[in-house]
């Protein structure tokens, strides 16, 4: 999945402790199989190969991830969208490589999950134009983690953590306390803020997990569909939820929207907390972790 899986576990049988531990990992890497877009062979590719001719036929699992994919960029105005890979993709972080002023132009028309065509009946998937391109590098990770958790749950784990690069989801306590997570400084190694969680899923999307830097510009891996570059408004973001697939797109999402929608966004769902931190270092929280929402009687 191109980032750190991680999982701890409790299990009276050790041996039973391994094989789950083993499971993990193997779930883990079907899900990239099937979703990587760096696996020619992938469904996920075999879309953006052939979508634009004709409609691609996908297996139930990752044709209803793109409907909830898509039910996340009805919910953000498109902030959420997978088909910011149309520009996304002319990207490599790691080899400092972006499009040209033209290319750029030219993919961020292209970029509109409107164009993304599902057909539930015959669960195909079709670009309405050519050059789009998707990828579900911002709502894989957190469904993933979901399977693993849901396994283990299947599996009579009653505390347990789950991990894939900015997204865990936590199975109770840690043995009696809570678990302690921590949101990385964005310009550091070290954690600003420490949260005592249970039975809850996190996720944190970042602008420093993937990026290079040139003439002063931060060239990150979360596009903002409208502008057609990385999003800049802020720099983390935090989001507390039950499921770790709601996490993971909301953080994302959030991260585009920026401080006044994003926190707009996220106050208006039930069961969803967010923390976010802007450009200039300063934490914004949702109303529910905001101090006088805690001193209401
Ligand atoms: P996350 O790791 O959850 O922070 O999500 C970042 C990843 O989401 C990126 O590496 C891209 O694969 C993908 N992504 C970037 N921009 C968007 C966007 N506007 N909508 C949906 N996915 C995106
Ligand atoms: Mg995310």
């Amino acid at each position: 999945m191109g980032t750190r899986v991680y999982a701890q576990l409790w299990h009276e049988d050790a041996a039973k402790a391994e094989q789950l531990l083993q499971d993990v990992m193997t779930e883990m890497e079907r899900i990239n199989q099937l979703m990587s877009p760096h696996i020619s062979q992938s469904e996920l590719s075999l879309i953006n190969q052939s979508a634009h001719n004709a409609p691609v036929k996908v297996g139930m699992e990752l044709f209803s991830l793109l409907q909830t994919a898509q039910s996340f960029s009805d919910k953000t105005a498109g902030a959420f969208d997978v088909t910011y890979a149309s520009l996304g993709y002319r990207f490599d972080y790691r080899k400092k490589i972006k499009p040209t002023e033209q290319q750029r132009q030219q993919a961020t028309q292209l970029i509109d999950y409107r164009g993304l065509k599902l057909n539930s009946d015959q669960s195909t998937v079709q670009f309405a134009q050519s050059g789009m391109r998707i990828d579900v590098g911002g709502i894989a990770k957190g469904y993933a983690v979901d399977n693993c958790i849901l396994l283990l749950q299947k599996a009579g784990v009653q505390h347990a953590i789950v991990t894939a690069g900015g997204d865990s989801r936590l199975i109770g306590d840690h043995r009696g306390r809570p678990w302690m997570l921590g949101i990385r400084h964005p310009r550091g190694d070290q954690h600003v803020i420490s949260l005592p969680l249970e039975s809850i899923a996190i996720s944190t999307s970042g602008d420093y997990e993937r990026y290079f830097e040139e003439d002063g510009v931060r060239y990150h891996h979360i596009i903002d569909p409208a502008k057609g570059r990385s999003a800049r408004e802020v720099i983390s973001t935090t989001i507390l939820a039950d499921r770790s697939i709601e996490a993971d797109a909301l953080s994302t999402s959030v991260f585009v929207l920026g401080v006044a929608k994003g926190l707009q966004l996220v106050n208006s769902l039930a069961g969803i907390s967010a923390i976010i931190i802007d450009k200039r270092g300063k934490v914004h929280y949702s109303d529910d972790l905001s101090v006088p929402a805690m001193q209401k009687p």
